[in-house]
């Protein structure tokens, strides 16, 4: 018998979907969505709804401990007991302490799981305690907008998810919702039915984009200069709301004297938009109210994407979108949460002077002969660096060094766990309790298991648990039960968690965060925290970065014609279940009709895509879906989907973006010939 079972999807999407999971014989038989979250509202995607099952107990899920018995890449393990794998790691990790002190290990963790608690908790403690590197993970994706939103914004709120219905202008920018974004569409829709306009900004004709009332497909890499432009055209047309900006706003005078370097005519020609189409956005979002942004991440790839994000996030200052239900910009989400990081992580256990290392430096720090101390150890854990680091070569060599001792903590056999030394089984969300704030909206959710760890797969607190133990850390933090954990994630007395301790949330319905029993609306229910108190578009605290205190544009140089885009996939969670018969195919290279001509090329053949960094053979598929100029394939497929064991990511720049040193994803410049 299907007995019908709460979860929530923890995957690496902003919308953190609550579940209705059929388990059958202690199996997960189905997985659909449930209407314990209004704003998932019973709706989940494809890829999780037909994955699941056979990821958590199909031939690829990890059940036992393993140890390497071939060379480091081959993937050759033999089967050993927990006993004998914590044994191995407590050596060798210990030997490299003896050697070369505690900084020579390191965590290399990103977002697998976004519970609280397996995202990291427990493991933090234990990194923290033990001395090892810091890591900053945030370049690799979304730390770009993270930054330049507290920049503008400070830490707080912005427009909730569900005010989007309320909103009579759309605005989306880079962000491929329906893929990426599912329940953004919803709101969307809504909104269309009660006669909102739709605007979608996308170098790709996606589906949000074909639904839009209108698309501006701009280059890659431009998206600051046409927030500029747009600026500049709503002075012209007297569509700055300088009431709101005297009030609300620092920075306006320097922000439009930047701007202004870019009027509507320049701007047309470097995004390569019709400037027809620039006005008439910059007309409709004059008029129109309430109108609101709802930005993705492929705009923050590239090494202007700070710039780019800052112009964005000024527009409904400067036009005084702020202030009413459905205005504004959807962003922030995270920032709603009453969260405590310092009970969760426990940084006061850090040794003083600790060093920090950027995880897009990972590979080059690892084969760096002159780094003091080296890397000799890491800790790869809901993370498959191999598939989403830029240089994806470089990172193999680095994987490749025997003399640096690899622990692999992991749900299934990826590329990057063949080149462990130790591979660690972890359970899946379905196994374990875990506590669910979201990226994309401002509910709280929590979830208990759901079967049981599926053979000898533990937990990653009780991982850690045990690993603590071994290393002999004794202080009650490394003995927290998960409940214990959840509580010290969020503040249980904060109003925003209704009188519920964390672990105790209902399981059937998720918590509405709200300030003083409203939700956020910015210059009304919520303020701007920055060290002003007001929305900055000239920010002082920038001043020392890359970027600097306003946005700027550079133009990137590049000797290879081709704009590579790496988005998404509808397949994929990044690479979450790559693995997987269903999302194992190579991913098409689509490219515009006059450039597949230039080439002599013809639909459907091998190609050969390249630059000095690698090399990666794909099926092409000539479409009018992306701009000329622009070629464009999804990220996150595994290695053994090509036949030289590249993948798009070996073509992806080491360099980094003008705020937050994030990863420049889509600076890719690449040439294509038939393979
Ligand atoms: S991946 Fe995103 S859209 Fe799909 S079920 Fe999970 S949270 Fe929902």
């Amino acid at each position: 018998m299907v007995l019908p079972k709460a979860s929530v999807c923890p995957l690496d999407c902003p919308d953190t979907c609550s579940l209705a999971v059929g388990v059958e014989d202690g199996r997960v038989v189905s997985v659909r969505g449930s209407k314990a979250n209004p704003i998932t509202h019973g709706a989940v995607c494809a890829k999780v709804a037909h994955s699941y099952p056979e990821f958590v107990h199909g031939p690829g899920r990890l059940r036992y401990p393993l140890m390497r018995n071939g060379p480091k890449g081959q993937g050759e393990f033999v089967r050993a007991s927990w006993e004998q794998a914590l044994d191995v790691v407590h050596q060798r990790v210990s030997a490299v302490v003896q050697r070369h002190g505690p900084q020579a290990v390191l965590p290399l963790n990103y977002a697998g799981p976004h519970g609280m608690l397996a995202g990291d908790s427990m493991s933090l403690r234990f990194f923290h305690r033990l001395g090892a590197s810091l890591l900053s993970r945030d370049p690799l994706c979304g730390g770009i907008r993270s930054a330049a939103y507290s920049a503008t914004f400070g830490d707080t709120p912005g427009t909730p998810l569900q005010q989007v219905s309320q909103s009579r202008l759309i605005i989306v920018w880079g962000n491929n919702a329906s893929v990426c974004n599912l329940h953004l569409m919803r709101q969307i829709n809504a909104a269309k039915r009660r006669g909102a306009r739709l605007v979608a900004i996308d170098p790709r004709r996606t589906r949000v984009a074909e639904q839009a009332h209108l698309h501006l497909p701009l280059r890659p890499g431009t998206d600051v200069v046409l927030a500029w432009a747009i600026a500049v055209e709503l002075e012209r047309l007297g569509g700055l709301d300088h009431a709101f900006i005297g009030k609300h706003v620092l920075g306006f005078a320097a922000f439009m004297e930047a701007a202004r370097a870019y009027p509507p005519e320049r701007a047309a020609t470097i995004c390569g938009v019709p400037l027809e189409d620039l006005r008439t956005l910059a007309r409709w979002y004059q008029d129109t109210s309430p109108a609101v942004i709802a930005w993705g991440n492929g705009l923050e790839r590239n090494q202007n994407g700070g710039s780019g994000l800052r112009a964005i996030a000024a527009l409904p200052a400067l036009a005084g979108k702020f202030g009413v239900a459905g205005g504004g910009l959807v962003g922030g989400a995270s920032r709603a949460f009453p969260k405590t990081p310092d009970r969760l992580t426990r940084p006061d256990f850090i040794p003083p002077g600790t060093r920090t290392l950027n995880i897009l430096d990972v590979a080059r720090l690892i084969l760096d002969e002159e780094l003091h101390p080296p890397l000799k150890a890491l800790f790869i854990y809901n993370h498959n660096p191999l598939i989403v680091h830029p240089g994806q070569n470089r990172m193999r060599q680095a994987l490749s060094r025997d003399d640096v001792f690899i622990v692999g903590i992991e749900l299934a056999m990826t590329d990057s766990m063949r080149y462990a030394d130790v591979v660690l089984p972890a359970a899946t969300h379905f196994e374990y309790a875990d506590l669910y704030p979201a990226y994309g909206q401002q509910y709280l959710q929590r979830a208990e298991a759901v079967i049981a760890p599926v053979g000898e797969s533990l937990p990653n607190t009780e991982i850690f648990r045990r690993l603590a133990a071994r290393f002999g850390f004794n202080d009650p933090a490394f003995t927290a039960s998960d409940a214990e954990l959840m509580d010290a994630a969020m503040n249980a007395d904060d109003p925003r968690m209704q009188g519920h301790r964390p672990s105790r949330l209902p399981l059937d319905r998720a918590l509405k965060m709200e300030f003083g029993g409203a939700e956020p609306i910015l210059c009304k229910t919520v303020w701007p925290r920055t060290p002003s108190g007001k929305i900055e578009l000239e920010c002082a605290a920038l001043a020392e970065q890359r970027g600097g205190a306003l946005p700027h544009y550079r133009p990137l140089l590049a000797r290879y014609p081709l704009t590579l885009i790496t988005p998404a996939s509808d397949q994929r969670i990044t690479s979450t279940f790559g693995g997987l018969a269903a999302s194992d195919a190579t991913p098409a290279l689509q490219m515009h009709p006059d450039d597949a001509a230039s080439r002599g090329l013809k639909d459907g053949e091998r190609v050969k895509v390249w630059n000095d960094s690698g090399e990666v053979f794909l099926p092409l598929q000539i479409t009018a879906v992306v701009r000329p100029g622009v070629v464009c394939s999804e990220k996150g497929a595994w290695l053994r989907t090509s036949p030289n064991g590249q993948t798009v990511s070996a073509l992806a720049p080491i360099h980094k973006a003008d705020l937050a040193d994030g990863a420049c994803f889509n600076d890719a410049r690449v040439e294509v010939q038939a393979g």
